[in-house]
């Protein structure tokens, strides 16, 4: 037997040096093979032969599923396993995992908007390079006693949390699986749209979050809120928040992710003065790289050598590889 092959899909996404950075013992143990994501021979040749699959800018589908009969686990390179079919990996015994490093950063990336709204740092920036003086008509807010609605009350709500209240920021949850303890008031969602400064989303993306943010739940927001998403572009019906954002039914968003990624160029909220959009790039930080990274090779180390990884998602699932025995890696 050979050594344990994996699979790494969006090829385009490593730079060169980044795999041998990251992930030594995955290239001392495994052989790993890099695909373009692009149906066809090429990419049904590796299926059938990869032992683990590490998909990026790819649909882990039942028919990919399928067609890798070796498969014992799917691991994610970040939190996301929307792009997986995680009932089709569960019925053919294969694990999947996710590689949760990027909670910090992304907690950090909420503050981040929420703060750039607050004090509007484009607007200043633009009032710079046109040379404008300040008047006392352009002003932002403090955050400082404001509220925060955190919708999705997981790890990154959660961190997310901690920071806001360090700035003095009263904080609501939702989030009908979690509780917040001592850490934020539970509220109704509808409650909390209507009390909070800045809604921040923080859900999972499941066919219940699926524009869990629509035009009715967006009239029910103050109009001097703004709305934050580093979660998933999905949970907000993008025409409606468009819509609310032109209306005025709100004040402003800070974006890190859309519904179509990358965004379209002419996108409307890409022109919007109250927007900040950034292509779901916020969560690059060398500190979650490197832990999502390490996480991701931890993973892949434990399946190869026939063991549950630490953040297995199909908890339950009568893993096929079970029946087997480690892969030898030499
Ligand atoms: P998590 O699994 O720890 O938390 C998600 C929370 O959502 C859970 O507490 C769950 O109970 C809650 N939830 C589920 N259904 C809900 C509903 N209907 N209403 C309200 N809450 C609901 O996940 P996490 O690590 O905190 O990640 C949160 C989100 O951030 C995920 O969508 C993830 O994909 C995304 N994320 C984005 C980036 C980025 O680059 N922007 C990076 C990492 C994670």
């Amino acid at each position: 037997m050979g050594r344990p092959v994996v699979l790494l899909t969006g090829k385009e996404y490593y730079q060169p040096g980044w795999i041998e950075e990251h992930w030594p013992q995955l290239l001392e143990r495994c052989d790993l093979r890099l695909s373009d994501s692009k149906p066809g021979p090429e990419l049904d040749a590796l299926l059938a032969e990869a032992d683990v699959i590490l998909p990026r800018r790819f649909k882990t589908t039942r028919q990919v599923l399928e067609a890798a009969p070796r498969l014992r686990g799917i691991v994610m390179p970040g939190v996301g396993i929307e792009s997986v079919d995680k009932d089709a990996a569960t019925e053919l015994g294969i694990v999947l995992a996710n590689s949760p490093g990027n909670i910090i950063t992304v907690a950090e990336t909420t503050i981040l908007l929420i703060l750039a709204l607050a004090k509007d740092l484009v607007g200043w920036m633009q009032a710079a390079r046109e040379s404008t003086a300040p008047t006392s008509g352009m002003h932002g807010m403090e955050l400082y006693q404001k509220t925060l609605g955190v919708v999705g009350f997981g790890r990154i709500g959660r961190y997310a949390t901690g920071l806001a209240r360090a700035f003095g920021m009263k904080v609501l949850a939702y989030d009908p699986y979690a509780d917040p303890g001592e850490l934020a008031e539970r509220v109704s969602l509808d409650e909390l749209l209507r009390r909070s400064d800045f809604v921040s989303l923080h859900v999972v993306l499941t066919p219940e979050t699926h524009h869990m943010i629509g035009a009715e739940q967006l009239k029910l927001m103050k109009p001097t809120a703004c709305i934050i998403n580093t979660s998933r572009g999905g949970a907000i019906d993008e025409p409606a928040l468009i819509e609310a954002l032109r209306a005025g039914t709100i004040a402003g968003a800070g974006l890190d992710v859309f519904e179509t990624e990358p965004p379209a160029r002419d996108n409307p909220l890409l022109a919007m003065p109250n927007v900040i959009g950034t292509p779901h790039g916020l969560s690059h930080t060398d500190e979650s790289f490197k832990r999502c990274a390490s996480l991701a090779q931890q993973s892949i180390l434990s399946l190869i050598d026939g063991q549950v990884p630490e953040y297995i998602v199909n908890r339950g699932v009568q893993w096929r590889a079970l029946q087997e025995s480690a892969i030898p890696s030499t």
